[in-house]
């Protein structure tokens, strides 16, 4: 009776979070709800190895073992000694979905197919659990539901543009030093990140960091309702930008863009944290993980997200801590978190707008000499989206 967990969410921090309690506590009842069959987010993750190892359960099984090899292609000891030297991998999200998902299944935890609409559905359902661990994601019902519509603290940082595209074939990334001349060329910065081939076609993302005014010119655009390269709402400083982007990778990487591939959205990247990230609400536990309880720019949601899915399935299955206790225990560690990442988030946002400026700077003095010579200049202008 005590032993039961009702996850809802079954996105890579839910899974994980299940995989995490079932792990330290075999015998537990843990039933995890998903509205859609299909994980719907397509794109490719940076997963640093450490956050699949740092409070951790290691269980050295084969089902461990095979989970590693898919995710980084090594088993834990070699995993852990590439976590000692910061090493991660760049994997789809829906590469990792399938080894969690398979996990999940190997210990025989279910997922029911269903969408949840509010605390009280998950109550009548499960009338004797006790623990009830929100991983809805970053819009999540659950943590509005239960701690209101101002629950969450938003700090923007940064505008921004992303251009999401298949390119034919293999495709390669620039040189830090093509990268670096490029954006010399570019009213904005870019930065670029290359997937893996994958049945004749190789995932390419362009991020662009817009200032405030070409991003409120810019029309809604999301991935659901993306623009295209085409459209003639884009603001010219932008079109320009993209096509010197994608003409350079055209000349220099030999990049063909795979027809009618390309989607354009809009984001503002901004640190959040809910307010608190347990509660007590009709006499249960209620735990906010993954997205659901804060997110971070710069690739690290997901590995905040996993960490403290870790550090929660830890807290869940300490038998000596009452109900009470583990809330408090739980909202005791964020603050650590949340300093962590958000330091390490603000210094990366500094990073940038230094090289911003010294981009911009160096892209204007005459003695420049790490830059495109004019013929370059004129080979990539012949780039056609
Ligand atoms: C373009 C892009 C690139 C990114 N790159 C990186 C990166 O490189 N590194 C990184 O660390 N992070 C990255 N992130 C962030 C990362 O994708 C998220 O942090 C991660 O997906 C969060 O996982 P989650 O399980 O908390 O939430 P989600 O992935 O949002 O999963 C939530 C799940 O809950 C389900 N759900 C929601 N509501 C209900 C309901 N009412 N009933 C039942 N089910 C429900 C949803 O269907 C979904 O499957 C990126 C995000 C984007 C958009």
């Amino acid at each position: 009776m005590g032993n039961e967990y009702v996850i809802t969410g079954g996105g890579p921090v839910g899974l994980w979070t299940a995989i995490q309690i079932k792990k330290r506590m075999p015998d537990a009842d843990i039933t995890i709800y998903e509205r859609y069959q299909d994980y719907k987010r397509a794109h490719v993750l940076k997963l640093e190895n450490i956050s699949m190892l740092l409070y951790a359960k290691p269980r050295r099984d084969a089902v461990e073992k095979a989970f590693f090899n898919e995710v980084f292609g090594s088993n834990l000891r070699k995993t852990f000694w590439q976590a000692v030297g910061g090493k991660s991998v760049f994997i789809r999200t829906n590469a990792l979905e399938h080894a969690l998902k398979t996990y999940v299944e190997a210990l025989d935890i279910p997922i029911n197919y269903a969408r949840i609409n509010s605390p009280k559905e998950l109550i009548s359902k499960h009338p004797n659990c006790q623990h009830f661990i929100a991983a809805d994601g970053a819009h999540s019902a659950l943590r509005q539901a239960i701690m209101g519509d101002d629950a969450v603290k938003n700090f923007p940082l940064q505008y921004v543009v992303e251009i999401k595209y298949e390119a034919q074939v293999q495709t390669r990334p620039l040189s830090t030093t093509d990268q670096y001349k490029t954006n010399k060329l570019m009213s904005s910065m870019a930065f670029e990140y290359v997937g893996k081939e994958k049945n004749g076609q190789t995932p390419v993302s362009l991020r662009l960091f817009i200032d405030e005014a070409t991003y409120n010119a810019l029309p809604e655009a999301s991935f659901k309702a993306p623009l295209r390269l085409d459209d003639t709402r884009l603001p010219e400083n932008l079109r320009n930008d993209i096509a010197t982007y994608m003409g350079v990778r055209a000349a220099e990487a030999g990049e063909i863009l795979l027809p009618q591939s390309e989607k354009i959205s809009k984001l503002t990247l901004s640190l959040y944290r809910a307010k608190k990230f347990a509660a007590s609400h009709e006499n249960c536990n209620w735990y906010l993980v993954g997205d659901a309880a804060m997110g971070v720019p710069y690739f690290r949601s997901l590995n905040a997200g996993l960490l403290i899915g870790s550090q929660l399935g830890y807290i869940l299955t300490q038998d000596n801590l009452s109900n009470n206790a583990k809330i408090n225990a739980y909202n005791a560690c964020r603050p650590l978190d949340v300093a962590w990442e958000f330091t390490a988030a603000s210094m990366k946002n500094a990073a940038l707008c230094g090289y911003d400026q010294f981009r911009k700077i160096s892209s204007a003095v005459p003695w420049e000499f790490v830059k495109w010579d004019k013929k370059d200049q004129k080979t990539f202008k012949k780039f056609q989206p």
